[in-house]
């Protein structure tokens, strides 16, 4: 028996989203909703030594639930970013701008003077008793790398509460100390500060801190062009993996949205992915270690198949053998790679050769569909065909390959079937390897049903048939595209596929109901 949160009864009866707390009545729920709103997630937040604070689901979670919706606890320009306006984030227009009248700052209109997002720089520079001059707007400017840090340390008078929590954060100082990044920001951000804005305000420790802070828990929200940076409280507890249980999504006001793609079970840690899904695991690996100064030891890190997709693996040297090249040890990228039938082994140069020259060719590409044949045709032969770098270039092709419906009703037939292989290999691929990457995913599966409506178009021209059974997977496909795209807003290209995907959907379902 536990306790009813407002007159302590005792009761069996438990708030049934987040499953933590107690009520004697629905009455009393009621009562206490707007208190316990909140804090009502189906989750705890757990502490161990090896995770530190993390989050554990408290009952089970359906697909496509929503976990976590939360605001920002501070937003501003990335470390490293063009001028943008000191409101809304977007890039300012060289010609089509104004700046605030106290401080010089860049904005775009009177209407982002006014938000509050902008009152820390704002009064700081105004203190300084000289406001900025912002002339140069081609590039990445040196000014701006320095905001973000200024937002965060004078949380203390624009937001106490969120200050308090932002406080709560990892830095990670420690470790960072001494680093070659370190270095730099302690240049650009730490000593800069108090000499640009001329105040003693902040002490170089804790800027640095900020600055860490920052950089561990910051997220990249694509709601302004170019996006900006963002820090969340609860989703920072979060841990990281690269098969994460938990999909990323943003509002169009920039808040952020943690849902389950798949079925999570009562009791399993949620995680997000910190790095690229997509990318190979010493990609990542590499990534997690600079960016977030951590070896990431995930079940598909410890895995060097990948979860069985063989991701990263190269074809052997051997060109009569059909076997496949990865590293001996698993928790070592860059040592010897041997081949799992055969087992020769290869140069770390050999390795190395193949990878640069693929992804420096994929970097140089014009993209076209053409382009893309001529591309995998070339690497194929030392990659296999579920390589990421293969498969980058697949899901390109997935969109180059008749771009819109006018191209895909006149496409020749062999394209149209190499369309439906690449988009049902990747989706399989993805399920396995990143079923957090929804907005692919949900784009991918978009591409599938419009490509097999058109074979089913096609096949009826022929036969006077009614495929019923192949409009019943185009249908598959476009619901699967609305399930992943759910969260989209109409601001992102995803927001656009989604509401195309429901009116095909509902179309689909006409036909198949009368046909
Ligand atoms: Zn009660
Ligand atoms: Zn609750
Ligand atoms: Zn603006
Ligand atoms: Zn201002
Ligand atoms: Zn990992
Ligand atoms: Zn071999």
């Amino acid at each position: 028996m536990n306790s009813c949160n407002v007159c302590q009864a005792e009761t069996k009866n438990k708030c049934s989203n987040c499953n933590q707390v107690s009520y004697c009545s629905v009455q009393h729920q009621k009562q206490d909703w707007k208190s316990h709103k909140s804090n009502c997630h189906p989750f705890r937040v757990a502490h161990n030594e090896l995770l530190g604070r993390h989050l554990v689901a408290t009952r089970n979670i359906k697909p496509y639930e929503i976990v976590l919706k939360e605001a920002p606890l501070m937003r501003g320009p990335a470390q490293i970013s063009v001028p943008v306006c000191m409101g809304c984030l977007n890039a300012i227009e060289p010609n089509d701008h104004i700046t605030c009248d106290k401080c010089g700052w860049p904005l775009c209109g009177p209407e982002c003077q006014a938000l509050d997002e902008h009152k820390a720089e704002c009064q700081l520079t105004e203190a300084r008793g000289q406001k900025v001059n912002v002339q140069e707007f081609n590039g990445p400017h040196p000014l701006y790398t320095c905001v973000s840090t200024v937002r965060c340390l004078l949380l203390s008078e624009t937001n106490p509460a969120n200050a308090e929590k932002f406080q709560q954060l990892e830095s990670l100082e420690q470790t960072r100390r001494g680093s070659n990044q370190w270095k730099a920001d302690l240049a650009s951000i730490g000593q800069f500060i108090p000499k640009f804005f001329r105040t003693q305000k902040f002490s170089e420790e804790e800027i640095m801190r900020a600055v860490g802070a920052l950089q561990i828990n910051g997220h990249e929200v694509p709601t302004s062009d170019p996006p900006h940076v963002a820090v969340f409280y609860t989703a920072s507890f979060t841990e990281n993996s690269c098969v994460p249980n938990l999909a990323k999504s943003f509002t169009k006001n920039g808040h952020c949205i943690l849902w389950a793609p798949k079925a999570i079970k009562k009791g399993a840690n949620l995680s997000i992915c910190y790095s690229d899904a997509v990318w190979g695991t010493a990609d990542r690996q590499r990534h997690l270690m600079q960016t977030k100064l951590f070896k990431c030891t995930c079940e598909r890190c410890v895995d060097v198949t990948e979860l069985g997709t063989y991701y990263s693996a190269l074809k052997c040297e051997d060109r009569k053998c059909t076997g496949l090249l990865l590293p001996i040890k698993a928790d070592d990228w860059n040592g010897c790679w041997r081949c799992r039938d055969c087992q020769k082994q290869v140069q770390r140069k050999y390795v190395d050769g193949i990878l640069e020259r693929a992804i420096k060719d994929i970097q140089s590409m014009e993209k076209t569909a053409e382009n893309g044949f001529k591309y995998l045709k070339h690497y194929e032969k030392w990659l296999p065909p579920q390589h990421y770098h293969l498969s980058e270039v697949k899901i390109l092709q997935v969109q180059l390959i008749a771009k819109d419906q006018k191209e895909l009703m006149v496409l020749p037939d062999e394209q149209l079937q190499l369309k439906l292989k690449y988009a049902k290999e990747l989706i399989e691929l993805y399920e396995i390897l990143a079923p957090c990457e929804v907005r692919m995913l949900g784009t991918l599966c978009f591409e599938l049903h419009s490509a097999i409506a058109e074979h089913t178009r096609r096949v009826a021209l022929q036969s006077n048939l009614s495929p019923k059974e192949m409009l019943e997977e185009s249908l598959l496909y476009v619901e699967k595209c609305v399930n992943y795209l759910q969260y989209e807003s109409d601001i992102f290209v995803e927001g656009h596929i989604l509401k195309q995907a429901k009116i095909n959907r509902d179309a689909l379902r006409m036909v198949i109901r009368i046909s």
